[in-house]
């Protein structure tokens, strides 16, 4: 049985194959490539060598299969990965602009992404389940999938496990209040929270990083990885905050790099290292998925990892 559970959307990425092509012309892509918050996590964290489980829906199409194949491939455990006869995968058509940034076109709340209940999570599969982690963007595809990330929470939460929240909910996509409301009930079980500065803000209202991450440890938060990018990230926890130093890389695409750190962070954090060497590990892994273009192409296995922290005078303590 997996050590770490994720559950949400697992989807496919079509992706343009030039810059500067709206969506709303003719113009190539090229997919389809394995995408969706949770589904990254999950590939990155198995990859980096732990036992991973992910709560997902997938239609019975091609493009179903094409991602049930990559997580079999990364050794994910399927069990609780239902496959839909009746709804189509989700997919995101992604453009990409010359100043990096990306425009969507989602079919998800109406995908078989959307659909995730209780009932495709085997009897016994959370049994050594010892870390939970949720996306804000599970919370906002569809009030099943939602639901079902609650009781999954309350599950864990109630079975002594730890649940993590990444509320990568940014306020262009969904009002503050909302964003708010819908992580809360996860917040109000969860242990760790790994958000970026924005959505700290959007989160707690405070007008800094400090003020957002002492928020969150005075209402029972044991850790706040807070993700800066390029500058690394800051771990805050009762005990105190550390800076996490960041790697060097040439990035290429940003996609998918706070999904890796999250995933590299519990794997760490779940073989009972020491925040500030779980913390390098993360950055590592973040900062290693921004070197390939692709959502899930920048999952890179735990040797490989290592490695890079050796190559670049850093190794794990
Ligand atoms: P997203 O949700 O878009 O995937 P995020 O905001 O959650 O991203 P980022 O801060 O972009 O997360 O990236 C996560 C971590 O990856 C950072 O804390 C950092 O350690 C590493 N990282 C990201 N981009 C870079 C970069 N350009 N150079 C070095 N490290 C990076
Ligand atoms: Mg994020």
């Amino acid at each position: 049985m997996p050590t770490i559970v994720t559950i949400g959307e697992a989807l496919v990425e079509i992706m343009r194959t030039e810059r500067d092509r709206p969506l709303s012309r003719p113009a190539l892509f090229s997919g389809p490539y394995p995408s969706g918050a949770p589904a990254i996590l999950a590939s990155c964290a198995a990859r980096l060598g732990a036992r991973v489980g992910l709560v997902a829906t997938v239609g019975q199409d091609a493009f179903g299969e094409c991602i049930r194949e990559r997580l079999v491939a990364d050794g994910i455990d399927c069990a609780a990965l239902a496959l839909r006869p009746d709804l189509l995968t989700a997919i995101a058509f992604v453009a990409y602009r010359s100043d990096g940034s990306r425009s969507f076109v989602f079919h998800l709340p109406q995908s078989a992404a959307a659909q995730v209940s209780l009932d495709q999570v085997p009897a016994s599969y959370l049994a050594d389940t010892r870390y939970l982690h949720i996306m804000g963007s599970s919370l906002s595809a569809g009030e099943a999938l939602r639901e079902t990330c609650y009781a999954l929470a309350a599950a864990v939460h109630q079975a002594g496990g730890t649940v993590s929240l990444d509320p990568n909910l940014r306020p262009e996509l969904m009002p503050v209040e909302r964003i708010r409301a819908v992580c809360e009930p996860v917040l109000a079980r969860a242990r760790i929270v790994m958000p970026s500065g924005e959505e700290l803000a959007s989160l707690t209202g405070a007008a800094s990083a400090e003020e957002g991450a002492r928020m969150l440890l005075e209402r029972g938060i044991e850790m706040v990885a807070l993700k800066r990018g390029a500058a690394g990230s800051t771990l805050y926890t009762p005990q105190g905050a550390w800076e996490i130093p960041p790697y060097r890389v040439t990035e290429v695409d940003p996609t998918g790099a706070g999904d890796c750190f999250d995933a590299a962070l519990l794997v760490g954090l779940a073989e009972g290292w020491e925040p500030h060497k779980a913390g390098l590990f993360a950055n590592a892994a973040g900062a290693l998925a921004t070197t390939r273009l692709g959502p899930m192409e920048g999952t890179f296995s735990r040797d490989e990892v290592l490695a890079f922290m050796r190559e670049q005078g850093r190794p794990l303590p």
